[in-house]
């Protein structure tokens, strides 16, 4: 499933591609895509693509003016795709086509999980704090962790707590925090919620600097596929010799998804607890 590094790429590398142009025609070809009415777009601009969550949002605006967002919902096999050269596009798992002064942009989704929103001029609030932005400080994740009686893993997936988490991240903010994925999160010292703070911007950080992580479907909207795979430390890992300790990355279910981690970087003991031991 595309996560929140893989789904800002698609949005940074669409911006420069569709900003500015016209919609000329839109056509959903999924029924299950509706209901809005794709004729409400004809004659919008685009003007902004940005990522909300885990979501790609085009704002759309009518003689200058904040019309409409259009959310596009990825899922897991979700693909935006700007075409700009002539002739018909390939129609094989086409949902739906915006066909903008200059070219098209095209949403193909073969197992059809994919949703497409359109809203007035504001988009929706989102559900939680987004990782990326000023607001995630270590305070206010401090602030969400003491109500936190999770597993840390489960955790950072509930997505009204951070917004744009996954699987795949998740496992690898828990490594590079040296936390143990079954550690609840209202446990965590002061000092351990600061490492996940920093773990998580750091992890997000080189994981869009490297287009997000290749996997089965996700491509950009190149349609080239992420870099990030060769620096995952301990997702799908399990079995290999952790890359900083050499021990056996392990694999366990939690919450009906695979968790990774390392057994050794990770311990499942609280600090302060070690602290106190004799
Ligand atoms: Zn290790």
């Amino acid at each position: 499933l595309p996560e929140l590094p893989e789904v800002e790429t698609v949005a940074r590398q669409l911006a420069p591609l569709v900003c500015g142009r016209r919609i000329a025609a839109a056509r959903i070809l999924d029924a299950k895509l509706l209901p809005f009415d794709a004729a409400v777009l004809k004659g919008c601009t685009v003007d902004g693509v940005r990522r909300h969550g885990k979501q790609v949002l085009l704002e759309l605006g009518r003689r200058g003016k904040p019309a409409h967002c259009l959310l596009v919902h990825l899922r897991m096999t979700g693909r935006l795709i700007w075409n700009d050269e002539p002739g018909e596009p390939a129609v094989r798992h086409l949902r739906a086509e915006f066909i903008l002064n200059g070219g098209r942009l095209l949403f193909y989704d073969a197992r059809r999980f994919g949703t497409l929103t359109l809203t007035g001029p504001a988009a929706p609030e989102p559900d939680g704090l987004d990782p990326t932005t000023q607001a995630f400080t270590a305070a206010a994740l401090k602030n969400l962790l003491k109500t936190a009686r999770q597993p840390l893993k489960l955790w950072l997936l509930r997505q009204d707590r951070l917004a744009g988490l996954g699987n795949i991240y998740a496992s690898e903010i828990l490594f590079e925090a040296a936390l143990h994925p079954s550690r609840l999160g209202c446990s965590l010292s002061p000092e351990e919620a600061a490492r996940l703070h920093h773990a998580t911007r750091e992890v997000l950080k080189r994981a869009i600097k490297h287009c997000g992580t290749t996997f089965s479907d996700f491509q950009d909207a190149r349609g080239v596929k992420g870099g990030y795979q060769r620096y995952l430390m301990v997702y799908g890992r399990a079995g290999e010799p952790c890359k900083q300790c050499a021990a056996p990355i392990e694999r366990s279910v939690q919450g009906q998804r695979a968790t990774f981690y390392c057994p050794r970087c990770q311990v499942l003991e609280s600090e302060s607890a070690a602290l106190k031991r004799p």
